[in-house]
């Protein structure tokens, strides 16, 4: 799952005729968007390179997801197929991991490190992994945040620089950066369960891991880049327009 809040950036362009836009600050946001495009590029470019890498047994995503989860003893999870590219995720609540078309239906490398990702997510939810927890209790708190710390910032800059509005905008938007740090570890290890479990069943191939190792590594990193550019954000907020510059 990769949040829309990557690209949550740039109070600059609606504040603009108050003078923001060309702060210095401007280039936190600019450090952001680089690192996030170089990650997003990078995932890219090793996705559709292990995608042209067939598994050498003819696994397909949805084979390698049935095969890990039955090992795990989750025969009550489900495999489904679902519309677009990268939109692969698992759903807790109804128990189901969805996988994209092209990664259910292929039998490529980067198919199975997909799936066996999600798998990963589904066998973190049936052991309680507490990260997982902590983050699923943020969702809300993180998209309430996500939506209304821009509207609390505008509206603190209007009411005559009205700091306790400004400061609490910037804490909606921490929560939304802080739920995007918890996210971290939930997904590296997530990653780390499938590899290992890939490893273990004899399902692929020593060099086949090697590659979803890749493929999901450089998944990892997009998830980096885009809390480091949250946090960078975070950072330019406080300084445009937390309290003690002004008080
Ligand atoms: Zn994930």
């Amino acid at each position: 799952m990769i949040t829309a809040l990557m690209y949550y950036g740039g109070y600059g362009y609606g504040l603009g005729r108050y003078g923001f836009y060309w702060d210095p600050t401007y280039i936190l946001i600019i450090i952001g968007a680089v690192i996030t495009l170089m990650a997003s590029a990078r995932v890219k470019t090793t996705f559709h390179k292990y995608s042209r890498y067939n598994t050498h047994n003819g696994l397909t995503g949805e084979m390698a997801a049935r095969r890990i989860l039955d090992s795990q003893g989750l025969y009550d999870v489900r495999v489904e197929p679902i519309r677009g590219e990268l939109t692969d995720h698992y759903d807790p609540r109804t128990k189901v991991v969805r996988l994209s078309e092209p990664v259910f239906h292929r039998s490529s490398i980067a198919a199975v490190g997909v799936a066996a990702h999600e798998c990963g997510h589904a066998v973190q939810h049936a052991k309680g992994y507490v990260p997982l927890q902590i983050r699923s209790a943020l969702v809300p708190v993180a998209n309430f945040g996500a939506k209304f710390s821009w509207l609390m910032i505008i509206a603190g800059v209007l009411l005559s620089w009205n700091q306790t509005i400004l400061d609490l905008g910037i804490l909606f938007f921490a929560a939304a950066v802080l739920f995007q740090i918890v996210t971290l570890p939930v997904e590296i290890n997530a990653s780390r369960r499938a590899v290992a479990i890939l490893n273990n069943s004899g399902m692929v191939y020593e060099d086949e891991v090697s590659g979803v190792r890749k493929v999901l590594k450089a998944a990892a990193l997009t998830y980096v880049a885009g809390a480091a550019s949250s946090v960078l954000q975070l950072l330019r907020l406080v300084m445009l327009f937390g309290g003690r510059n002004r008080d």
